[in-house]
């Protein structure tokens, strides 16, 4: 046996009640430890109050609740978007935004530390592959954003006028969606992230709903295979960025192994399969990808094969540290969310969150806790 602390919110209900009884527990402590996990959403042994005191310190001795150590969390946009850094045991980090809009929360989470993928637009992509997430260091960045959502009601700051939120009956008590569109690739981590899935999903604990979590891919073509045969209903949104493979390919080194043709076959497929809608993400990058020329090409390649259930999100690209690449200006932006509007493909620009924080999208790099990792 290992030293390793039993990292708990790996385990669903039944593996957590085997690991319960092997410690010479009754069986029915480990309920009592899942409903403070997974509803609850304690943070520490100490907290768990109807646990007898001799069981805690056993937990404290052998157990996690996650291996993920909060360093700090920033606030932008008047406390309405939030970044959590995390460290993991040997001190590499990820990141959590929590964003609260008027009636609705979501949390953008990580699902590996750094990123194999190369995406040259991209900061997390900069530090390139560092580890997989477990499916309970997945789940406990949800659990962090729904008890910092607790907190916001009576923590707001007059700039959260500015997003349309007045007062705390505009704040969700629950969060409403959880994306994967933090720091890593999901489907390069396919297993943890499937199963993060079921923790978070399941109706004696966290009790998500299936249909408010959304997967984002750079496009791996399995991982689409994969999701097209689960039974549950996640959203799938792909990260295309190009439609034209030379382009795309120097975007996104992952099109030299699955180019366009092969991406939009699958995603044919799965909407063919599931009915489900899918969402096309498309970062705007000056003089790149964002011209009439390439414009008519998105239009031409999401049509190829006649028109299915899709919504394009257009991200003016978000300022990364030397790469040399500038986001589209408002009126490039504008007309390219027209052009494809009249050729009949839902688009919108997507607004912004937490940019002051280095929390938008592609800005996640982990530079400010290496920096106080260290330290510590
Ligand atoms: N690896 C997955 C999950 C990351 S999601 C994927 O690529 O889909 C993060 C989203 O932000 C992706 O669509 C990604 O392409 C986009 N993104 C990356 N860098 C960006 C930047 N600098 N500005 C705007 N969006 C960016």
């Amino acid at each position: 046996m290992s030293d390793t602390p039993v990292n708990l919110l790996d385990l669903n209900l039944p593996a957590l009640t085997d690991q319960v009884k092997a410690w010479g527990q009754p069986a029915f402590r480990a309920k009592q430890l899942y409903r403070q996990l997974w509803l609850k959403q304690t943070e520490s042994f100490d907290d768990m109050s109807d646990l007898p005191a001799a069981f805690r310190e056993l937990l404290k001795e052998k157990a996690c609740i996650s291996t993920l150590r909060e360093l700090l969390v920033r606030r932008g946009d008047g406390g309405l978007t939030r970044k959590s850094v995390f460290a993991l045991p040997g001190n590499e980090t990820v990141e959590a935004v929590l964003m609260v809009y008027p009636g609705r929360a979501t949390v953008c989470v990580s699902s590996q530390a750094g990123c194999p993928m190369g995406c040259t637009f991209c900061a997390t992509a900069k530090l390139g592959f560092r580890q997989d997430l477990s499916p309970g260091d997945i789940a406990h960045q949800v659990l962090w954003a729904q008890r910092e959502l607790q907190k916001i009601p009576t923590d707001l700051d007059s700039k959260a006028h500015r997003h349309k939120v007045f007062g705390p009956e505009d704040v969700p008590a629950r969060l409403t969606n959880v994306v994967f569109m933090g720091m890593g690739e999901p489907f390069n981590n396919y297993d943890n992230w499937r199963e993060s899935v079921n923790r978070l999903h399941d109706p004696d604990g966290f009790n998500f709903g299936a249909r408010n979590f959304t997967v984002s891919t750079v496009g791996l073509v399995p991982g689409i295979i994969k999701l097209m045969d689960d039974p549950m209903q996640i959203n799938l949104a792909i990260s295309l960025h190009a439609a034209d493979d030379e382009i795309r390919s120097e975007m996104m080194p992952v099109n030299r192994r699955y180019p366009i043709a092969d991406l939009m076959d699958a995603v044919r497929e799965y909407t063919a399969k599931t009915h489900r809608r899918v969402s096309f993400e498309y970062v705007l990058i000056e003089g790149k990808n964002d011209t009439k020329a390439e414009a008519e090409k998105l239009a031409d390649v999401l049509m190829e094969k006649g028109k299915f259930p899709m919504h394009v999100n257009l991200i003016p690209l978000n300022p990364v540290a030397d790469s040399g690449m500038t986001r589209s200006n408002r009126d490039q932006v504008t007309g390219f969310r027209n052009y494809l509007e009249n050729r009949g493909i839902p688009a919108t620009v997507r607004i912004q969150r937490g940019q002051d924080i280095d929390a938008a999208c592609g800005q996640l790099a982990g530079d400010l806790a290496k920096e106080l990792a260290a330290q510590k």
